[in-house]
């Protein structure tokens, strides 16, 4: 194929309609999708389905089912509504791989108070006080919660399907696309469902859901955790006679901190070709590495009473490799370790939800052919990056077996789950036309 012939017509189609673009950008952040609760799902999955309609996709609208909302911590987490997820397959002639791109379609939670944009109106501005994209052109910027993460990759992708169809060039694998829900709370009822349940099936993936000027290979998981203590109330002048449960909980705190500093910190995989972000490597960490938090604590109500209760959220960050069982078993065992001077502690670990880590081959040819196409399109080398926190591209490698990557809109200038949030114009269209071009290669 010319391929160069193709970088043109992209280009210009895509720039015909950067117009349109926003528009529909500015359509998705009205509807507040934020999580938790994570309402008006279905909402915006008809919106996306009316417009994959229109380029003769097969759409399915899929509710994870009553398993995943528990396995997601649905009660804990303060979940509601129905969990929608968006499949829109563009079946190819025959004879390709199928190739699945994905983004999430709720956003992480805000509070308006400070923004100095209305959260949910989408505006636009010329120029950025907080900084600028390494890509912007002139472009502009749009405002709002999401509008960096994940929606401009939810409009990224479809610009990218748009000018394949627009332009009638015919693909011989077919190309699926997910709006997928719930990735900022682990996404176990949103693409963790599709995968798992077969809804989704794929050969190759790209993860929209990442930094400009980077692909990202790998990532580590994590387990969070309910731990609670129970004791005996008293009066709190007299609390030998009580059993507080703030102490016990203390006495576990002491013996968890000691087992992530002490243990888990020199606990590492190391990542050939992949760098981590530069703040971790700068604090010695250049390798992935198991930590822990504490979270969250509560107990008690005041302080002439002996507390009964004490709960907390602790996170247990997981390599590659790792998992769940492992992972709780050796955490359990740290805290029965506390009953050797304490024989009478009373104490339960729940899991909330987890996701695990992953990495992927730097030399895979559809990640070096990506690469070189990415390459080509911004003018410089994108980093390969490894991240401590995740995305949802745990269950395309895990549970898909998809060679992926991730790729997207992030910057510091975008204060992604901050106030304020943006994306720049010329950014989202970049990856459209980036995109473009790696299905066109990939599929046709
Ligand atoms: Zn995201």
């Amino acid at each position: 194929m010319s391929s160069l012939r193709h970088k043109n017509e992209v280009y210009n189609y895509i720039d015909e309609h950067s117009q349109d673009a926003v528009t529909y950008l500015r359509k998705l952040i009205k509807i507040d999708t934020h999580v938790p609760p994570g309402l008006n799902y279905p909402k915006l999955c008809r919106v996306m389905a009316d417009r994959f309609n229109q380029y003769g996709c097969l759409c399915e609208i899929h509710e994870a089912t009553e398993p995943y909302l528990e396995a997601s911590g649905a009660e804990t987490m303060g979940l509601d509504g129905p969990r929608s997820n968006i499949v829109a397959t563009y079946k190819g002639t025959g004879g390709g791989p199928r190739l699945h791109l994905s983004a999430h379609i709720d956003t992480a939670p805000y509070d308006p108070e400070g923004w100095t944009v209305d959260p949910l109106e989408g505006k636009v501005t010329e120029s950025n006080p907080y900084g600028k994209s390494p890509l912007d052109v002139g472009g502009g910027y749009v405002w709002g919660r999401g509008a960096c993460d994940d929606k401009s990759m939810l409009v990224a992708m479809t610009m990218a399907l748009e000018t394949v169809h627009e332009l009638g060039y015919k693909l011989r694998g077919d190309l699926i696309l997910t709006g997928n829900c719930d990735e900022e709370i682990g996404g176990v009822a949103g693409l963790g469902y599709l995968i798992k349940e077969g809804l989704v099936k794929a050969d190759l993936g790209i993860q929209l859901d990442g930094d400009v000027h980077k692909m990202g290979l790998a990532a580590q998981g994590r387990v969070r955790y309910r731990v609670k203590t129970y004791g005996k109330s008293y009066h709190g002048q007299m609390p030998i006679l009580g059993v507080n449960a703030i102490e016990k909980m203390s006495n576990i705190n002491v013996a968890l901190t000691r087992h992530w500093r002490e243990e888990l910190l020199h606990r590492h995989k190391a990542l050939h070709g992949i760098v981590l972000p530069e703040a971790i490597v700068e604090a010695g960490y250049d390798k992935l590495t198991a930590m822990l938090n504490i979270g969250t604590i509560k107990g008690g109500i005041q302080g002439a009473t002996v507390p009964d209760l004490c709960e907390e959220e602790v996170l247990r960050c997981m390599l590659p490799g790792e998992n769940e069982a492992d992972v709780t078993a050796e955490i359990t065992e740290v805290i029965e370790s506390v009953k050797q001077s304490d024989p009478a502690l009373k104490y339960s670990l729940d899991i909330i939800n987890s996701r695990e880590g992953y990495v992927q081959d730097p030399n895979h040819p559809f990640i070096q052919r990506s690469r070189e196409i990415i390459s080509d399109c911004l003018g410089v080398v994108p980093e390969f990056s490894g991240n401590l926190g995740s995305t949802d591209m745990n269950y395309q490698v895990n549970d898909g077996g998809q060679p992926c990557f991730t790729m997207g809109t992030g910057y510091a200038y975008t204060r992604y789950h901050q106030k304020d949030e943006s994306v720049s114009i010329d950014d989202f269209l970049m990856n459209a036309k980036m995109l473009a071009l790696i299905i066109l290669y990939t599929l046709s």
